[in-house]
């Protein structure tokens, strides 16, 4: 894993990045969450209005739950076919692998990138690299970069920014939160944001698929020692009837809300064959690490890899470095 970043960011080297470039290909990571598209959205709006060309892009196209978000239907899963971009920014991205098929190597390596990032395991794979792993969302960061450039702050990008932060700290709610995320806040929903509707659209409802999910999942959970895990096969998504190839239904939030759970994972089979795994842990233990190991990163108390099939393999790999992790704290 990376050291911590330094105590200073690079702020004037990114703002100098934004103002120099003319047209900028965003990228939020594969599977977006509301973090890496809120923060992608705003800093494409934040763009605009500085009168350059931007095109948000990811990978894989956005959740319905986050249709609520004003552009969100703007984010392409290609790359425009013939355009040339002078700068990309990564967003929320831990490795350049979260960029999927968006970043191509050989378009895109002479370019500058900026790496804009929350995750304690970030590689650094930027030339200017804004990452903070004490900030509790990339929106965060956004946000005091465009604050740093003295950008306009509109409605929609507190909105976006907003998003951001309330889906990351699921509400102010997981230890990332810190009085300055509570302090940005406040500053964004003055701004503009809108905390009822982004809570209730992005953290609240959801398809009726996927609490059938979460009661099969529940219902197969295992506890051993500290850790409770459990396994979402493709043939359990035939018979339950549920639509979303992908996703656990918000299991893992709930295994690791018993006492009797330090560490949580889930492992949910992928159409490909994949093993995508969701890791939760209670402050004091560190999944990010384990995940890192794996290929994977994320933050200590919420992180996730994806592993070759079969499932059950992948169970047998995972599971003793989860126990020891639960036992090392
Ligand atoms: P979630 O379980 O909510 O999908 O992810 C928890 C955290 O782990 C998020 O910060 C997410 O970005 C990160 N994460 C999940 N899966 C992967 C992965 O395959 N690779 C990396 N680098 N990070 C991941
Ligand atoms: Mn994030």
């Amino acid at each position: 894993m990376n050291t911590p970043p330094p105590t200073t960011l690079p702020w004037e080297a990114a703002a100098e990045l934004l103002r120099n470039a003319r047209r900028v290909l965003l990228i939020a990571h594969v599977s977006p969450d509301g973090d890496a598209l809120g923060s992608t959205l705003a800093l494409t709006f934040a763009l605009r209005n500085m009168g350059k060309h931007a095109v948000p892009t990811c990978q894989d196209q956005p959740h319905p739950r986050f249709g609520f978000l004003p552009g969100v239907h703007e984010v392409r899963q290609a790359l425009p076919p013939g355009e040339h971009f002078d700068l990309i920014i990564a967003l929320d991205s831990s490795d350049i692998a979260r960029l999927g098929t968006i970043y191509q190597p050989e378009q895109h390596a002479a370019l500058p990138l900026l790496v804009i990032d929350h995750h304690i395991t970030n590689t650094a794979f930027g030339t200017v690299n804004v990452i903070d792993p004490s900030a509790s969302s990339t929106a965060e960061i956004v946000f005091a970069l465009l604050k740093h450039m003295g950008t306009p702050i509109t409605p929609e990008i507190a909105n976006a920014l907003l998003t951001g932060v309330i889906t990351d700290t699921q509400a102010f709610r997981t230890s990332n939160t810190t009085p300055q995320t509570l302090a940005n806040a406040v500053e964004l929903m003055r701004l503009g944001g809108n905390l009822q509707e982004i809570t209730r659209q992005a953290l609240v409802l959801r398809p009726f698929d996927s609490l059938r999910l979460l009661g099969a999942g529940l219902a197969s959970a295992q506890l051993e020692e500290r850790v409770a895990y459990a396994v979402i096969p493709q043939k359990l998504r035939a018979e339950l009837g549920v639509r979303e190839e992908r996703g656990d239904g918000g299991l893992v939030g709930m295994l690791i809300s018993a006492y009797e759970v330090d560490i949580a994972a889930v492992f949910v089979e992928l159409p490909n064959g994949e093993v995508e795994v969701g890791l939760r842990a209670q402050p004091g233990f560190d999944v990010a690490q384990v995940a890192f190991e794996m290929g994977g990163g994320g933050h200590p108390a919420a992180a996730g890899c994806t592993l070759p099939g079969p499932l059950r393999e992948a169970v047998n790999r995972l599971l003793p470095r989860l126990k020891q992790a639960a036992r090392g704290r």
